[in-house]
């Protein structure tokens, strides 16, 4: 069977990020970028976002060459949006120290005619407004996924609420699950977000792995220890990216299915923090893949 082509709304972008022992300036991440990269190991991928003239058509070719559409990706006069980041000795926090919009300020999501019929959707962390935009272009979805951040639980409640109802699955941060809800534990966390409309939530929690709770089932997997992690940005978009795509690879959203897609999400979000952008998906095939799954397989395994 295809996997079904996944839709994903969200921010391409250049990034300026220091960790306590390396730096880099302009490195090109976004969240549609990292998910778009790590999904496309298993399905195709069709991107809505934009970028400005200063985008490297290197990085679209790239792009290209892995099967990732870009008819939705507008190129507007204007810079491409701009994240600065600052990642604490415990690499599990950062600072957003500056964000320049850019060409996102004005972005309009334009659902390009043949995306309308996507089945499969991930609205990754922009404004619950044109979230809400994008899913009411496509014409059928059978999987919306959707992530948010701690600025629009609180500047955007009422829309990110209007979101949720008509949302599947939310991949969201531990902090964010935490402000969303309003409760400090993860388990009454994930059932108050599961009353408010998704009927699976997997909660990230950076080096210590992501827990997926449905109405009956919790699962945990753990993140893979490194020995060096070298930038840990976008490893979040990465795994929802290796979790999407393996889900619309088997075409089915199952407990099994989504178990096994979280072992992938982290499978390639365990590489891709091993170098800067997502430099290390570059060179990667299925063996290397299939390698580290096997890893996990062994590392949770008693
Ligand atoms: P992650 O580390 O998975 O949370 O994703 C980091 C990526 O998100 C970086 O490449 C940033 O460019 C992007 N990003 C950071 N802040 C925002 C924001 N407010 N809106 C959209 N994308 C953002």
């Amino acid at each position: 069977m295809n996997a079904s082509r996944i839709v994903v709304v969200g921010s391409l972008a250049f990034d300026n990020v220091e960790t306590p022992r390396a730096k880099v300036d302009l490195a090109v991440g976004g969240a549609a970028s990292y998910f778009a990269v790590a999904a496309s190991f298993f399905a195709p991928v069709a991107i809505v976002g934009v970028v400005g003239r200063d985008f490297p058509p290197a990085t679209l070719a790239f792009f290209r060459a892995r099967g990732i559409d870009l008819e939705g990706l507008q190129i507007a006069d204007g810079q491409t949006f701009r994240w600065t980041g600052r990642y604490h000795e415990n690499m599990n926090l950062r600072d957003t120290l500056d964000l320049q919009l850019n060409v996102f300020a004005d972005f309009i999501p334009q659902l390009p005619s043949s995306y309308r019929q996507a089945e499969i959707c991930f609205l990754a962390n922009i404004d619950p407004a044109l979230q809400l935009r994008v899913l009411s272009d496509l014409q059928q979805p059978r999987l919306v996924a959707a992530d948010t951040m701690n600025y629009w639980i609180e500047n955007a409640q009422p829309k990110l609420i209007e979101l949720l109802k008509r949302v599947e699955l939310l991949v969201i941060n531990d902090q964010e699950a935490y402000q969303l809800s309003g409760r400090d534990n993860i388990v009454k966390a994930a059932r108050a977000i599961i009353a408010m409309g998704p009927r699976h939530v997997i909660i990230k929690r950076g080096e210590y792995g992501a827990v997926h709770f449905s109405a009956d089932s919790v699962f945990a997997v753990p993140a893979y220890p490194l020995e060096e992690v070298v930038d840990p940005t976008g490893a979040g978009d990465t795994f929802a990216g290796g979790l999407m795509g393996w889900l619309a690879k088997q075409g089915t959203l199952t407990v099994a299915a989504i178990r096994q897609g979280m072992v992938y999400g982290s499978v390639l979000a365990s590489m891709v923090v091993e170098d800067f952008s997502f430099n290390r998906l570059r060179e990667l095939d299925q063996e290397g893949i299939d390698r580290r799954y096997r890893q996990f397989v062994a590392l949770t395994q008693f």
